[in-house]
């Protein structure tokens, strides 16, 4: 009963973070937001000067990268990269300006899968990200496919990032969450979509809790499921 995998995708904004690490924590389950890989790569590449277009040198990174997660007390993952805590500066504008570029390229997106797959097995989880019901835990027992209205995307996105310290207008916040949307969506591989069996959920007048609460019903209508069958 304690060991189901729940995906939760969904475009930057849509409040998928904010709901997987409340779900996870009411569950007892471990959280793990996804997108922190790929950003992960994104940050060791600007650091590194590597072009976003070095398909071979950024593979390589995503191979050999090593990401410490640890968990903290208010359910908020930290992360460190050799030692140091990187958690705030995953996510910089810089590294959402590249993301969605470096997340494109199939033989990262084949070291990161591994990687996610590996935690998922472990079930108990709950992922967010993009593809977690479509192709990193296609087996998912509970899949959701959170969207909200741009707008109110934007506004989340904004206060975010001022909560990391980054006071950004609402017109560079908007540029910048249309281009994700946009370079998540048309990929070739592992496009943002919902999975054909993903419950959707509009979340632009729900609050937080009233998502949370909608994700833990599904959980558990499929642990009575799982209990009478
Ligand atoms: O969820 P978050 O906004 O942190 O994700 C950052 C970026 O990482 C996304 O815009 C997307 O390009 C990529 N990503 C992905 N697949 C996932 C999670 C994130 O391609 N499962």
């Amino acid at each position: 009963m304690t060991n189901l995998q729940i995906a939760i995708d969904g475009p930057a904004g849509s409040g998928k973070s904010t709901a997987a690490r409340q779900v996870a924590k009411e569950l007892g389950y471990i959280y793990v937001d996804t997108g922190a890989l790929y950003r992960a790569v994104a940050l060791v590449a600007l650091r590194q000067k590597i072009d976003c277009s070095d398909e071979n040198l950024l593979a390589r990174l995503a191979q050999t990268l090593d990401v410490d997660i640890r968990p903290q007390s208010d359910g908020n993952p930290a992360y460190f990269i050799k030692g140091e805590e990187v958690t705030d500066k995953l996510r910089s504008p810089e590294v959402n300006n590249i993301v969605s570029q470096v997340a494109k390229i199939p033989a990262v997106r084949t070291a990161v899968t591994q990687k996610l797959q590996a935690i998922g097995n472990l079930g108990g989880i709950v992922m967010d990200g993009r593809d977690i019901g479509t192709v990193v835990l296609p087996t998912a027992e509970v899949k959701v496919f959170l969207t909200a209205d741009l707008a109110t995307r934007v506004a989340r996105r904004q206060q975010e990032l001022l909560e990391r310290g980054f006071d950004l207008p609402s017109d560079v916040v908007k540029e910048e969450v249309l281009k994700r949307d946009h370079e998540d969506s048309k990929r070739m591989l592992a496009p943002l979509k919902p999975a054909s069996d993903a419950y959707i959920l509009d979340t632009t007048k729900l609050t937080p809790e009233q998502v949370v609460q909608t994700i833990v019903d599904l959980v558990r209508q499929k642990q009575q499921q799982q209990l009478s069958s």
